[in-house]
């Protein structure tokens, strides 16, 4: 521990409390592995304010002492944002207990969430009152609100309700040189120059740490359907998609998923059951729901299948009959990562292109994968409708434990710059952090990293938040 950050501790101590500081280091190894456990860092204390003001007061020592800050909320993060460097040369800036609702209004239809707030508790607190709040993805009883914010997460409604920066009415936050945004307000229209709220979304912690956030609340569904459909490829998915919503506005989730994924999760998941009789070789998990009770959503969607069927766009289609089947439809897609891990090692990558360019790039992507690299198994799933597709290598017949470490990078530049070459994003929802940051360093145009580095300065002149993180 340096001296500058003992000091900080000590004063940091003094005015948060025993509860604000933690020292022991047995407390801290939980928070210092990212959530995947592949990138492990250090540091000698986690500082943990439970309000906007110790924020400040925090943010201000750091500025002084010249020690960089991690912020943190529930480190489901998959691209190691809230891991803190190994040599620790950082302190971790826990959110977590800044997880108050402050106001949840049915009326303005917003939230006013502290960044701690866990995202299960928000859905919850929202149901209480008929309303919503319509973001979820598979780490919903860990991630925070901060934390959603800060990577800009999607998940699996992003089709209806667009990621974070669609849903955040405004953000508080204290900047690097302690002052307070306040952006809580959630005017509708505010044409005030740049967006601060909206540079704040998605900066991974490095341009300011995010206390609170005004969240956009819709009502709370009446009903849903899920629907198990069978189809020939990933364009006749897309067109299937098209042909949906051209008929109704009820389509919420459009999730695909190749048989070889659904095969290993019955291979690997407990209480598995394939949705339809006879293999298709692809599949799309469809949820369709609605906030009206007089709608019967079911009725719908199972017409707009029986008419896709006629057409020829699907193979086969099934409803779910209950609750307990549409959760179970829902556990064969939430649960493909985990069929794949117990299989063998896999490379993950997070990627999009042109929503209409998605089937070609899917299938030419595969191919070319498989025949670059003999032996591995390469497969794409997830949100089609957002041009959003988890693009997975597995090792297949390589059986050497090394293999991740040793054509892990080389496989990954060979996938990043397919996606380069087809104008996509080689990190479609869940950020640079410090696992793509060189990549992205590599591929994105200068213009872009030029802005993103001039961006940085200005908000964060002595480099304490968050640094190697995100910005190349
Ligand atoms: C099972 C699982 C499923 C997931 N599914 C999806 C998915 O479908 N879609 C998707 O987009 N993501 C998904 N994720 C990843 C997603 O990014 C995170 O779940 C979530 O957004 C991170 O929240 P967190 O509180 O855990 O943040 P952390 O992991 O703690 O932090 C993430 C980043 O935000 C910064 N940060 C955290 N809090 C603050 C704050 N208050 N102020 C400033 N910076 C802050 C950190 O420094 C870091 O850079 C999934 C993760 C898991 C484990």
């Amino acid at each position: 521990m340096t001296e500058a950050e003992a000091l900080l501790i000590e004063q940091a101590a003094a005015r948060l409390g025993p509860k604000g500081v933690i020292t022991d280091p047995r407390d801290i190894e939980p928070w210092v592995t990212d959530w995947r456990g592949r990138v492990h860092g250090t540091a000698p204390a986690i500082l943990a304010p439970a309000s906007t003001e110790e924020v400040v007061d925090v943010v201000k020592l750091a500025a002084e002492h010249r020690v960089a800050l991690v912020p943190q909320g529930g480190n489901t993060g998959m691209a190691a944002g809230a891991t803190p460097p190994a040599d620790g040369s950082a302190l971790l800036l826990s959110m977590r207990r800044m997880n108050r609702i402050r106001s949840l209004s049915a009326d303005n239809r917003l939230a006013i969430a502290e960044a701690g707030v866990v995202l299960a508790t928000l859905h919850d607190a929202a149901d209480g009152v008929g309303m919503r709040f319509p973001l979820t993805l598979g780490a919903r009883g860990s991630c925070t609100i901060g934390g959603l914010a800060s990577t800009n997460a999607g998940g699996t409604q992003v089709l209806k309700f667009g990621t974070m920066r669609s849903l955040v009415a405004g953000v508080e936050a204290v900047l690097p040189d302690g002052s307070i945004h306040n952006g809580l307000s959630g005017l509708k229209k505010d044409n005030r120059g740049y967006s601060i709220d909206q540079l704040l979304i998605g900066a991974e912690g490095t341009l300011g740490v995010i206390t609170a956030v005004a969240l956009r609340l819709v009502p709370a569904i009446a009903a849903r359907a899920v629907a198990w459909v069978g189809v020939a490829d990933p364009a006749a998915a897309l067109d299937l998609l098209r042909f949906l919503e051209a008929r109704t506005s009820s389509i919420e989730g459009f999730e695909l998923i190749p048989q070889q994924s659904l095969d290993l999760v019955l291979k690997h998941i407990p209480d598995t059951r394939p949705p339809l009789t006879g293999a298709h070789e692809w599949n799309v998990l469809i949820e369709a729901a609605t906030s009206d009770p007089q709608t019967d959503v079911g009725a719908e969607l199972e017409r707009l299948l029986a008419a896709a069927l006629q057409s020829g766009l699907v193979s086969d289609a099934t409803l779910a009959a209950n609750e307990a089947q549409a959760e179970a439809f829902w556990k064969l897609r939430d649960s493909i990562s985990e069929a794949e891990r117990t299989e063998g090692q896999t490379i993950a990558h997070d990627i999009s292109v042109p929503v209409g360019d998605m089937p070609t790039f899917l299938i030419d992507a595969v191919a070319e994968v498989e025949r670059a690299f003999p032996g591995v198994q390469a497969t794409g799933f997830g949100h089609l409708g957002d041009g959003n597709i988890h693009f997975h290598v597995r090792a297949g017949g390589h059986s050497a434990p090394d293999w991740y470490e040793r054509d892990g990078a080389e496989i990954t530049r060979f996938v990043d710059d397919l996606v380069t070459a087809g104008g996509g994003s080689i990190s479609a929802e869940h950020g640079i952090g410090q696992l793509k940051r060189a990549e992205f360093a590599r591929l994105a145009p200068p213009g872009r990293i030029h802005a993103l580095r001039a961006i940085k300065q200005a908000f964060d002149p002595l480099g304490i938040m968050n640094p190697g993180k995100l910005v190349p």
